[in-house]
């Protein structure tokens, strides 16, 4: 990192978690510690903050994308719109589902969060298969929205999610990789 922290030290890894054989890596420590939230959020934000006039709105994706969203959304002086699971937006949504190991999730946006043609900086923390993003972005789409970039803290390169995005022509940012 420019400020030469080591970033990567703050992320605690989860042996056997959710299930036998997943190395969770757990971003909850990272954003913990007061100078690993700052430098991760200002590492992300780093590559849009003078093109900032090139976007209208964070989209960030439940539950973590949350946390780093609003403070990107911050940072860059926009409003924030989520992205949720089914079922927990109030209002008119419209969804989306993609494909799990096991069987399917949907999430969904609110119907008239997105205007058409704004312009969009999309936020998660971590990117593996790149199900979840491809399927965020499918909603942005869909909702009349241009994708700026895609900003991760974590990039999983061998779960193949940051070449899904790319080879749809969606420019993506990532803090640090894992195996
Ligand atoms: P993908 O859809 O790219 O396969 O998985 C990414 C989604 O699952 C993200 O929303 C991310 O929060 C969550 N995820 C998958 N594996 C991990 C992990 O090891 N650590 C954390 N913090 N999130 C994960």
């Amino acid at each position: 990192l420019r400020n030469g922290m080591d970033l990567k030290r703050l992320v605690r890894t989860i042996p056997d978690y959710p299930k036998p054989g997943i190395m969770f890596r757990d971003l909850t420590t990272l954003f913990a510690d007061p100078a690993g939230l700052r430098a991760a959020v200002d590492e992300i934000v780093w590559p849009f903050f003078k093109a900032k006039a090139q976007i209208d709105i964070i989209i960030g994706i439940e539950a973590r994308g949350f946390i780093l969203g609003g403070a990107v959304a911050h940072e860059l002086g926009r409003g924030f719109v989520p992205i949720r699971k089914k079922g927990k937006l109030p209002h008119k949504t419209i969804g989306q589902d993609y494909s799990l190991e096991y069987g399917v999730d949907t999430i969904e946006i609110h119907a008239d969060a997105i205007k058409p043609g704004d312009r969009v900086l999309l936020i998660d923390d971590l990117i593996a298969t790149g199900g979840t993003a491809v399927a965020a972005a499918e909603l942005i789409h869909r909702s009349g929205g241009e994708i700026v970039a895609a900003a991760f803290i974590i990039d999983l390169p061998d779960l193949g999610g940051t070449a899904r995005l790319r080879d749809k022509g969606i420019a993506v940012h990532t803090l640090m990789e894992f195996e």
